[in-house]
């Protein structure tokens, strides 16, 4: 299966030319890429970019959505819109939106809305803090219970789990995580999923890994890890970076 690279701008850069640098550059070294496809999710007003993807490998994601279909939600954007936009995934229950209010039975209500839009949810989960007695287990499986109810076998495969843990997350993490703790992690999700849906649904799911991937800590996530890809934040602002990040893993 092809890996999956997901590069997240948050609310970065700040003008459509700057955007569209960071787009070619992220293009030209994704050119000539074989087994990885690329996902671009910049913020909403930069997603006219899909107008400029030649490359088969990359398509467009938004950061969000909401999960009404239309009316008076003043500031809030639609699966259809963004379906419109030619966005094929979107990210939902990061933890920086989670933080804005996004409670898991919201996020719920947005896996549902992307899917009928036709467009693949990215869940995040992740925990603040490690403790000794293992509770950051019942946390992510409280998360993945509540994000994923009333969710169908047959939806699950359009479904993308990235764990990723707070603390590792962004210039203020404490500290990386380890190939080890996330393989902890992955074990675990699949699981919970299997006592969801089944074993064989839960070894179709693609697990994908994000906090703080650079150049030198990629491979050991895809390779040693099993991750089914990457969500890479600030690094996917910089084309030379990001083209680092796909060689490491080819
Ligand atoms: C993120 O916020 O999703 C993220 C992975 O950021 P960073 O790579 O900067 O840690």
């Amino acid at each position: 299966m092809s890996k999956l690279i997901v590069a997240n701008w948050k609310m970065n850069p700040q003008s459509p030319v700057e955007a569209e640098f960071i787009f070619d550059g992220i293009a030209k070294v994704s050119k000539n890429v074989k087994d990885i496809d690329i996902v671009i999710c910049p913020p909403f007003p930069f997603l006219f970019l899909s107008k400029k993807i030649k490359n088969k490998n990359i398509s467009l994601g938004a950061q969000n959505l909401f999960y009404e279909t239309e009316g008076a939600y003043t500031g809030q954007v639609s699966s259809k819109m963004l379906s419109g936009l030619n966005a094929k995934y979107v990210i939902v229950g990061h933890s920086e939106s989670r933080k804005q209010g996004d409670t898991n039975e919201i996020i719920n209500k947005k896996i549902i809305s992307s899917l009928k839009g036709k467009i693949s949810p990215i869940l995040c989960i992740g925990e603040k803090e490690r403790d000794s007695h293992g509770e950051y287990l019942s946390f992510l499986k409280k998360q993945i219970h509540e994000c994923l109810a009333l969710i169908s076998k047959s939806q699950l495969k359009s479904i993308i789990i990235a764990y990723e843990p707070i603390w590792a997350i962004g210039a203020n993490a404490t500290r990386e995580a380890t190939c080890e703790e996330f393989i902890e992690i992955r074990i675990f999700i699949k699981r919970v999923l299997s006592d969801l849906y089944g074993i064989n649904k839960a070894n179709q799911m693609n697990i994908i890994y994000g906090g703080s991937v650079h150049p030198d800590n990629a491979k050991t996530f895809i390779f040693d890890g099993g991750a089914g890809g990457l969500l890479v934040g600030r690094d996917s602002l910089i084309p030379k970076k990001f083209g680092e990040i796909l060689g490491a893993i080819k």
